[in-house]
């Protein structure tokens, strides 16, 4: 590895290539651009929205389709195989939903393929993506972010193989009120619920720096992650969400800064049921 002493360690464990149907940047190029940073655990978390094929979801984008995992998967572990620079984890991303059709999917995909990390997130409740507003339809605040709270506490109990609990507050991203926060009082019985259960369960919490439009620098808000840590929560792991190479790593100075503030003493990457730590 090329790091010298006292530079930090760049890792990110969630990023989307081509493969996905929103992703902008071929693997190679993404990769690239992975040795460049050098980040030295590089993620990619491919969206399988079997959520979206159970609960009848259409995509906004036209011409969008699911990642295919036969050719993902093949050209992944390939680069994996091959690259010494590098550590490329092969990875997924599944989205929750509380319908049971999607479970086996997840599953069966789970035992073939053998991702070296699951991102489990909630990104639809059940009607449609938080992306496309649709869930925000007709609801204050409160309720919708109530809903998608309870959501994420039942994604927790997901039948299936995951290792993170990705992007909390999602929906900040998109809601269209004017405070978009998740951390005031009315959510804090809920969330605490799902820290404990994070922390129980032996699961990574993500930071996640793609959070434009939530009025925060990264998700969850940084309350959320000071009560995380409050309450005994270690394992966090960071994340850019980047669908492009020009967004890898990226907020991940600023990140590490605030984390460290809180606390935070180490990164979390998950690999194949094991955490590497890594100090911030
Ligand atoms: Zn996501
Ligand atoms: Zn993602």
């Amino acid at each position: 590895m090329r790091y010298t002493v006292g530079m930090s360690i760049l890792t990110d464990v969630h990023t989307h290539t081509a493969f996905s149907p929103d992703g902008q940047s071929d693997i190679l190029q993404m990769l690239a651009r992975a040795k460049e940073l050098p980040l030295a655990f590089w993620g990619i978390a491919e969206h399988f929205d079997y959520d979206y094929l159970t609960d009848g979801i259409p995509f906004g984008e036209e011409g969008a389709t699911f990642t295919d995992p036969e050719k993902y998967f093949a050209a992944a572990r390939g680069l994996q195989a091959r690259e010494r620079d590098v550590h490329i984890l092969v990875g997924g991303e599944f989205g929750f939903t509380r319908n049971p059709a999607a479970a086996p999917l997840y599953r069966a995909l789970a035992e073939k393929y053998r991702p070296d990390f699951i991102v489990n997130s909630v990104h639809t409740d059940g009607t449609g993506d938080y992306y496309y507003k649709t869930p925000f339809a007709g609801k204050d605040k409160k309720t919708a972010y109530l809903r998608y709270l309870t959501l994420v506490r039942d994604s927790l109990d997901a039948d299936y193989p995951y290792d993170v609990v990705g992007h909390l507050g999602y929906p900040a991203r998109y809601a269209p009120y004017a405070d978009k926060r998740m951390d005031e009082p009315e959510f804090s019985a809920l969330l605490d619920d799902i820290l404990s259960q994070i922390i129980a369960r032996g699961k990574i919490l993500e930071v996640n720096t793609c959070a434009f439009g939530s009025s925060s620098p990264f998700l969850p808000f940084p309350a959320i992650l000071r009560r995380y840590h409050a309450l005994g929560g270690r394992d966090i792991s960071f994340a850019s969400d980047a669908h492009q190479t020009a967004r890898l790593a990226e907020g991940r100075a600023e990140t590490a800064k605030a984390l460290k503030d809180i606390g935070f003493t180490r990164i979390a990457v998950p690999c194949r049921g094991e955490k590497i730590y890594i100090d911030l």
